[in-house]
């Protein structure tokens, strides 16, 4: 049994989070979701509603768990038994800090594989900060997010200009 771990901030998830995780849903036997959460940005939802916006959204794959994990990421990887890490490469931009942690992560767990997967061609440029900035400015975010997470950023949203 093969399991991958898909690591991030998913603050909030957006569709190319999500075409990633069916991604490595069909590659891998089992998938653990893992919302980080001690994450250096500062996020717009807390660790509990990241976890279940994802499961909300991944709710159709039965090979998806979602779990949340604060420490190193290595650590929560060999505690679920993973073989891999999954990550998600859009522009170069993308690369110089996700080889980092690539190498770093490889260092302190050498029996632990980073996979990247290019972003589907339709979602490179798309990332959670574009959505919030647009949910923010009154902007459409359809087709971007799932609906029920469109749903939580136009309250979330409204809730913090009021
Ligand atoms: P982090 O804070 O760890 O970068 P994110 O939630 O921003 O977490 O992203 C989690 C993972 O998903 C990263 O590997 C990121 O590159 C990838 N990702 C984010 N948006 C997209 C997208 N539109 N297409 C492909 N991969 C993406």
């Amino acid at each position: 049994m093969a399991r991958a771990i898909v690591p991030g901030s998913f603050d909030p998830v957006t569709n190319g989070h999500l075409d990633i995780i069916e991604r490595a849903a069909a590659l891998f036997d089992e998938v653990t979701v893992a919302v980080a959460s001690s994450s250096p940005k500062s996020a717009l939802f807390g660790v509990e509603e990241r976890v279940e916006m994802l499961r909300e959204a991944s709710s159709h794959l039965p090979n998806i768990s979602v779990g949340s994990f604060e420490g190193l990421l290595v650590e929560y990887a060999r505690a679920h038994g993973a073989i891999a890490i999954v990550r998600g490469l859009r522009a170069v931009s993308d690369f110089e800090y996700e080889l980092q942690m690539a190498l770093m992560n490889r260092r302190l767990a050498p029996d632990i594989e980073t996979v990247f997967m290019m972003t589907g061609a339709e979602y490179s440029y798309l990332s959670s900060s574009v959505v919030k900035e647009i949910a923010r400015l009154g902007g459409s975010v359809e087709g971007l997010v799932p609906k029920s997470v469109g749903q939580r950023l136009r309250q979330k949203v409204g809730l913090q200009q009021r």
